[in-house]
């Protein structure tokens, strides 16, 4: 039989809908495949076969009872491990939380069981999602399958390796700063932060509440909609989810039609430090989207060169107070409980064992940058840099539809390179940070393959808060024209070269 493996995931649903081959068979494939490669990929901390075989053994015979089910029902997904999901040990990639089971699911993961989708297990991440490389796992790093003596980027690099590597069709990520679209652009998937609010926090360990976003990733556009519909949507046990319909995000994948849209490309996210393959992908990329029939403009947003400054105050103050509850009475480690150390010895003893080096960094970070007398110099200041962001995102939307981007300044850096180096480590995320400070939405689509490394570059498609549809119409759009360009999908190449 052909490699289920390689198939989208709207072909499989197509597949498992018309019972040509069953959840079984394709959640098998899978989880061989996983079995095959992942010694070396490392894309999953955690691989829960058994359950993922039994939602597919009942939804095969749901199906085939005549129930109609969701048109995703039986497809396989991989979850990033910041997720709660009962039954699965939850970890964070720390070993503060190594042993911990979840009480309750996650939204996002309650809404892929509601569809029926086969939760294959949880991925790899840089420890509470704080890196930019997946290096900073307690539990080792996840390589990139396009090369693997490079990283598969940071912190989501377990759900786009675990798609790059061709063990899952879908994946789930959680953004903050940009760990679903840099992931996605090292490793040549597509990967969504959708508008902040748009889907739901309720169950996703917070790093920085007020950034973080859970997202779809996939390896084509029409994939990463289909779960992007499947999570997304007003939630009540979310304080800040948004209580309205989103935007359509399946049909504008499934349109393709730039004609008339304005382009905008953000002026101050290319020049220096950007290398000479990912500014070559791009600008074709961009020339692509313009003979579509698009309007490509040059637009300026004066403040994006302070937002990695002022992310780097509101992350880690935020992060300083979130992280708090990791206190060894109520999760996971507990170190030096003797009976003869106080409450306050083992807090210590536990987080220092419990903590890595990168998460302590921002917990003091955010703790000084908090601390009276200091807080209106850095954080206060921060707030500002932020509001200057979302009025500079304002400005620049009155005048177009979309604004684009690099997604990162270079292509996969080799593994070790940066982790001695967290300034370099961090301008990994020069061009994602943005959005995340002003919330609205965003997304990384291939742009090709950099003709001096040969290795992927992901072109950014920044949209309006809730106009999440346009993110998919103009990454439709330019997979459409690059694959006609190429004379074939940019995985398949993956295919050819790799294996
Ligand atoms: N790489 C960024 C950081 O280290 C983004 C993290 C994220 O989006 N979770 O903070």
């Amino acid at each position: 039989m052909t490699d289920l493996t390689r198939f989208t995931a709207a072909q499989l649903a197509a597949m498992l809908g018309a019972q040509e081959v069953s959840s079984q068979e394709v959640t098998r494939a899978h989880l061989d495949r996983i079995a095959e490669v992942d010694d070396d990929i490392h894309a999953f901390l955690f691989v829960d076969a058994e359950r993922a075989l039994d939602t597919a053994l009942q939804i095969d015979n749901r199906r085939s009872a005549g129930e109609t089910l969701h048109p995703l029902a039986g497809v396989p997904v991989a979850v990033k491990d910041v997720f709660c999901y009962t039954g699965t040990p939850t970890t964070c990639a720390s070993k503060i939380l190594q042993g911990w089971y979840p009480p309750y699911n996650a939204t996002v993961v309650q809404r892929l069981l509601d569809a029926g989708m086969v939760i294959l297990g949880k991925t790899n991440m840089d420890e509470f999602a704080m890196g930019s490389s997946t290096e900073n796992s307690a539990f080792g790093p996840t390589r990139n399958p396009w090369d693997l003596t490079r990283i598969p980027g940071g912190s989501g690099g377990g759900s786009a390796a675990s798609l790059a590597g061709f063990e899952a069709p879908l994946a789930i990520g959680s953004d903050t700063g940009g760990s679903i679209r840099q992931p996605a652009a090292v490793t040549g998937t597509v990967g969504t932060k959708p508008t902040y609010g748009g889907s739901s926090r309720y169950g996703l360990i917070a790093m920085a509440s007020s950034l973080d976003t859970p997202g779809p990733c996939a390896r084509n556009v029409l994939d990463a909609a289909l779960l992007h519909a499947v999570i997304s949507g007003y939630d009540p046990q979310d304080s800040t989810s948004i209580n309205a319909a989103p935007a359509d995000v399946v049909t504008a994948a499934r349109s393709s039609d730039v004609r008339g849209m304005k382009i905008g490309i953000v002026k101050e996210l290319s020049g220096e430090g950007y290398s000479e393959g990912v500014e070559a992908r791009f600008n074709e990329a961009v020339e692509l989207l313009a003979s579509a029939g698009a309007e490509v403009i040059e637009v300026s947003c004066p403040h994006f060169p302070a937002a990695l400054g002022a992310y780097y105050l509101i992350m880690p103050s935020e992060v300083s107070s979130n992280l708090a509850r990791f206190d060894a009475m109520r999760y996971g480690l507990r170190v030096g409980d003797d009976q003869v150390n106080s409450a306050e010895q083992v807090m210590r003893l536990t987080r220092d064992a419990g903590l890595g080096a990168e998460v302590k960094r921002r917990i003091i970070l955010g703790t000084y940058a908090l601390s009276s007398g200091y807080y209106d110099a850095y954080y206060g200041s921060a707030q500002k840099v932020r509001t200057l962001i979302i009025q500079d995102f304002a400005q620049a939307f009155s005048q177009v539809d979309v604004l684009v981007s690099p997604t990162t300044p270079t292509t996969a850096f080799p593994l070790g390179e940066r982790l001695d180096d967290p300034m370099a480590m961090y301008m990994a995320d020069l061009c994602t940070i943005p959005s995340n400070l002003a919330g609205n939405c965003a997304a990384s689509f291939p742009a090709g393959l950099a003709p001096d490394d040969g290795l992927p570059v992901g072109i950014q498609v920044m949209a309006p808060v809730m106009c999440d549809d346009r993110l998919y119409r103009v990454g439709s759009a330019l997979e459409r024209l690059l694959e006609a360009s190429w004379g074939s999908p940019l995985l398949a190449q993956l295919d050819k070269e790799q294996r």
